[in-house]
């Protein structure tokens, strides 16, 4: 789909696509804040594919401008250097504004705790004041951590959920789930037009090798030739994602009239014991798994319910664990050698 009418000049995205544009003003707009991060410079990369003026905000704390980099020179791309949890000001029309900027992986939320919070709280609240300003739609990035340590199996929207408020985890969980609440209460109160996406566990190139989630960790000890460190025994689940698949089930979401949350994630569920395994055997490394302390508040199981997401977007992952993680591996090959040794990380300060 183009979001633009016809148009005049063609030019290469420097992705191996041709996309055309059109007059500048007949173009939609879309904010995406986090977007120099792992999911936000993926749909960078979506949205100019379908021919949108991209504006990516970012403060660079966890995100990278190497993400996007390769949109620079296109003249449909933007690029705010700036913390949205300040106030923020766009010039022009806007018709879309995805709040994806957060910290995501565990570690990074315990290193910055604070500004988890802020960009969970007074973040979304710039969006939501920008987004009445301009008449434009948002769409949030929750997460399957509003459900905490589930006690409902697979999740499915209706649950309510199970997180300690005070714990570890209790600023990315409730940051997102005051996110919902205050997105909501501008739909109801408001009118605005407002979509929440449950993002579950995510993986593909651009991930961090040193963002301390179980993916990055796993293929980076296995690149270092050290043991893969399991937490606890291993019998914890979690159903991964690729990518692509989760950015298809945001487009069709932020299109779509449904307001309430829907979950998008891979119903394929492998214990961590076992996606250690997997790692072992793709990346043909000749170490095994060592188990550690589990870290506190670690959820027992997750697997998103996605009855929604089929019913009301049409949509379901595509991409299979094994064709996506072999896509990943060959990403994390391909980064230089330096990158490897500076991702090394401990994580040891989360022990119960
Ligand atoms: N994990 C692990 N070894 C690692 C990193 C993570 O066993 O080196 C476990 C972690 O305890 C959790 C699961 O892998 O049970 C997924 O962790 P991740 O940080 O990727 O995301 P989460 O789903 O917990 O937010």
């Amino acid at each position: 789909m183009c979001a633009g009418k016809s148009v005049s000049v063609e030019q290469s995205t420097g992705m191996g696509l041709s996309t055309h544009f059109t007059n500048q003003t007949l173009m939609k707009r879309v904010l995406i804040t986090g977007g120099a991060g792992f999911l936000g410079s993926h749909l960078c990369d979506r949205f100019i594919k379908e021919g949108y003026h991209v504006i990516a905000m970012d403060n660079l704390i966890t995100g990278d401008i190497r993400n996007i980099e390769h949109l620079f020179h296109l003249p449909n791309f933007e690029f705010y250097h700036h913390d949205v949890s300040k106030f923020i000001h766009v010039p022009g029309q806007l018709d879309y504004i995805l709040h994806f900027a957060s910290p995501a992986s565990p570690i990074d939320y315990l290193k910055i705790p604070i500004q988890t919070l802020k960009v969970g709280s007074l973040g979304i609240h710039n969006c939501l004041g920008l987004a009445r300003v301009k008449n434009a739609r948002v769409l949030i990035a929750s997460t399957s951590e509003v459900y905490g340590d589930p006690t409902v199996h697979p999740q499915n929207e209706e649950y309510w959920g199970n997180v300690n408020p005070v714990g570890p985890r209790g600023v990315y969980d409730e940051a997102k789930r005051f996110q919902e609440a205050m997105t909501m209460a501008y739909h109801t109160y408001h009118g605005l037009e407002t979509r929440i996406v449950r993002i579950f566990n995510t993986y593909g190139p651009r991930m961090r090798l040193n963002d301390g989630r179980v993916l990055p960790a796993f293929i980076g000890q296995a690149l270092r030739g050290e043991d893969l460190t399991v937490f606890g025994d291993g019998s914890q689940t979690r159903s991964f994602c690729y990518v692509d698949d989760l950015v298809e089930g945001i487009y069709r979401l932020l299109l779509s009239d449904y307001a309430y949350p829907v979950n998008i994630g891979n119903p394929s569920e492998i214990t961590i014991k076992e996606f250690g395994e997997e790692i072992i055997k793709l990346t043909g490394t000749s170490q095994r798994l060592i188990f550690k302390d589990l870290p506190k508040d670690d959820p027992k199981q997750r697997q998103p319910d996605i009855t929604k997401a089929k019913a009301i977007l049409g949509w379901e992952p595509k991409v299979s664990r094994a064709e996506g993680l072999r896509i990943t591996y060959d990403y994390f090959k391909s980064l230089p050698e330096e990158e490897l040794y500076r991702a090394a990380y401990h994580r040891e300060f989360v022990k119960k």
